[in-house]
């Protein structure tokens, strides 16, 4: 079901959304080469915490027999892992590292939902335009995120320019709306038909994540039974926000304002 947030809801997804902010910006100084994954992210937590948010990632089902639960606040997912590469002591940060952080806060029964892929070092410059195309999809995605469109013109959007730089989506995991549910309806796949699915209306909050590969759009799963990497080795990056359709201009949640 796709939820219409009322105004003291929307006032709790602002709160949710904006501890992820804060915690992006409190965690970057941190993402160094020398520092394991595991460390980033109980500095993750920490911060989170510290803002007054629940990591809500923890303890997450993975919904199949015989994965356990998931373990960490955040998912880091290094160069060729996809996404929900869980953290660990023993995966360092090396210089040229392409870090894709995505992670979700609870607060007061509302989630707010945000990735960011870090740059570490000197790294090639490839890598650097694949992180600025898949930021820069999701922006090209959210101009068409107001009332009257629908949402296969965000995902349409999406996959075209992605597609125009060269480069793939991911096509097995998909934004999603989100509010008392990390994960509500609409599905927001990063390809698909404009003028299809539901039509968008003020008051709902969708997460808009689009999760690109250099290479070939195929992916294979780690038998710890999270962890996603691109078949053919080429890097990925992640870019994802809470927003709010308006009346206008869509509202971006996991951005401080200025
Ligand atoms: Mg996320």
């Amino acid at each position: 079901m796709v939820t219409i947030k009322s105004k003291k809801e929307i006032e709790c997804m602002k709160e949710a959304c904006k501890i992820v902010a804060l915690m992006y910006q409190e965690i970057e100084k941190y993402i160094k080469p020398g520092i394991s994954t595991w460390e980033l992210d109980q500095i993750a937590e920490k911060a989170m915490k510290k803002f007054g948010g629940i990591p809500a990632q923890k303890g997450y089902p993975s919904g199949f027999k015989g994965v356990p639960n998931y373990p960490a606040t955040t998912c880091i997912s290094v160069n060729d892992e996809v996404i929900h590469g869980i953290p660990s002591k023993t995966k360092i940060i090396k210089e040229g590292d392409v870090v894709s952080i995505d992670t979700v806060a609870l607060k007061d029964g509302f989630h707010g939902d945000a990735a960011r892929t870090f740059l570490v070092g000197n790294v090639s410059k490839e890598a650097k335009r694949l992180v600025e195309v898949t930021k820069q999809a999701f922006f090209e995605g959210i101009q068409y995120a107001k009332p009257g469109n629908r949402i296969g013109d965000v995902c349409h959007a999406i996959g075209e320019y992605v597609h125009s730089q060269g480069y793939s989506v991911v096509r097995e995991f998909q934004g999603h709306g989100i509010g008392r549910q990390m994960h509500e309806d609409p599905g927001i796949p990063n390809y698909g038909k404009a003028g299809r699915g539901i039509r968008l209306e003020p008051g709902m909050t969708l997460a808009i994540e689009p999760m690109v590969i250099q290479g070939k759009p195929n992916i294979l799963e780690l038998d710890d039974g999270w962890t996603i990497i691109t078949e053919d080795g080429s890097l990925s990056a992640h870019y994802e926000n809470t927003i709010l359709i308006t009346e206008k201009e869509p509202e971006i949640l996991t951005i401080l304002k200025k």
